[in-house]
């Protein structure tokens, strides 16, 4: 059994515009200089300058204590699912949430805590939702320990949390003796498109972190956020699982960057992801969920074929776009596609459709 993502056809053209995700972004010109400039020390041993700065930054950006340089965003997640909680406890998150369905299981492998879905549109559950899920604890019943939340809820279509809904969703959850956690995977697209504050945005969240190599564009980082106890505790966990670095500043100065340079210009992005549903939806057959941020959820079924047919038969024209579900595509705008990317995109994609009604 090979579970490896299938090598590209041979023969394939090269790729025009690469829609699949904003995990392939490339670091910039500018970012690589900024990586070769980093000053570097042994991030084991808390000697990294540059990683101590990124980590200070945003601690400030989320209004937290303390952070943690990690790898990857999984690995946010599963180390501080693993703080929060103990085998055999309960997490209430939407059933779609990546803690669930795209971790590899890690959540039971790693925490053995277990994930009680939630139902809600858009990747989102209500606070009328999560009141209806609390029990009273019991011997029988899984100890309630953690509520989670997604911004943006990728599954859910790119969707931006109301931070007033996070904020009561937080309340509720403390109320009952939960702890909180926001996987903030896409926070910024969030913040960016509802023009709020991020600590702001993760207020009432006991951990929340921020993936960089998403709409951000570095190579590869996330950086979990907590009180200074929390923190201490998660580096416990980095140090077990391998996540403890060496002279992680190269990597952290493309986080800085990103910082610096990549934040704003996500408004871009969405404005795009904009563009390409409006361009899209008036195709025959093809029903578009109006995005939020900078994904683009498109139903195929209206079109007679499957989604993969269709991401084939695009990606022999350059276009490259996930397949999210038997008649679901999944189009998502970044730092390397432009209107230009956009508008080729969507022409190339009525070809598609038309060589097949030919
Ligand atoms: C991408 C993603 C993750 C995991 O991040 P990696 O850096 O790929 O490990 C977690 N949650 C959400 C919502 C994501 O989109």
């Amino acid at each position: 059994m090979v579970l490896a993502p299938p090598r590209p056809e041979a023969n394939m053209p090269k790729v025009r515009v690469n829609l699949y995700s904003d995990t392939q972004t490339r670091p910039t010109p500018a970012m690589k200089a900024a990586m070769m400039a980093a000053e570097t020390g042994d991030e084991q041993g808390g000697l990294d300058p540059t990683v101590n700065e990124l980590c200070d930054r945003m601690a400030a950006l989320m209004g937290k204590e303390a952070a943690v340089f990690l790898p990857s965003g999984t690995m946010c997640n599963q180390i501080a699912l693993l703080v929060h909680c103990q085998r055999g406890d309960a997490i209430l998150a939407h059933r779609t949430a990546h803690i669930l369905t795209s971790e590899g299981g890690g959540t039971a492998a790693l925490s053995g805590a277990q994930i009680m879905p939630l139902e809600g549109k858009g990747g989102q559950f209500t606070p009328d939702t999560l009141r209806a899920a609390i029990y009273t604890p019991s011997r029988n019943a899984p100890p309630l320990r953690l509520v989670a939340v997604e911004q943006t809820a990728n599954l859910g279509g790119g969707t931006v949390w109301d931070s007033q809904v996070l904020a009561e969703i937080a309340g509720i959850a403390h109320e009952n003796g939960m702890g909180t956690h926001m996987d903030g995977a896409r926070l910024l697209n969030a913040t960016v498109q509802a023009g709020i504050a991020p600590d702001v945005m993760c207020q009432g969240y006991d951990s929340v972190w921020l993936d960089f190599t998403k709409g951000l564009g570095a190579p590869l980082g996330a950086v979990l956020c907590g009180t200074a106890d929390f923190i201490d505790r998660a580096w416990r966990w980095k140090q077990r699982m391998g996540g403890a670095m060496r002279q992680a500043g190269i990597c952290a100065a493309a986080c800085l960057h990103a910082l610096d340079h990549h934040v704003d210009r996500l408004a871009e992005d969405h404005a795009n992801a904009a563009r390409l549903a409006g361009h899209l939806a008036q195709l025959p057959g093809l029903l578009v969920q109006p995005p939020e941020t900078n994904l683009v959820f498109i139903d195929t079924k209206g079109t007679g074929r499957q989604a993969a047919d269709l991401a084939r038969a695009l990606r022999h024209q350059g276009v490259m776009i996930s397949t999210m579900g038997p008649t679901t595509l999944r189009a998502c705008t970044h730092l390397d596609v432009d209107t230009a990317g956009i508008d080729e995109a969507a022409a190339l994609f009525a070809g598609v459709l038309q060589a097949q009604a030919a």
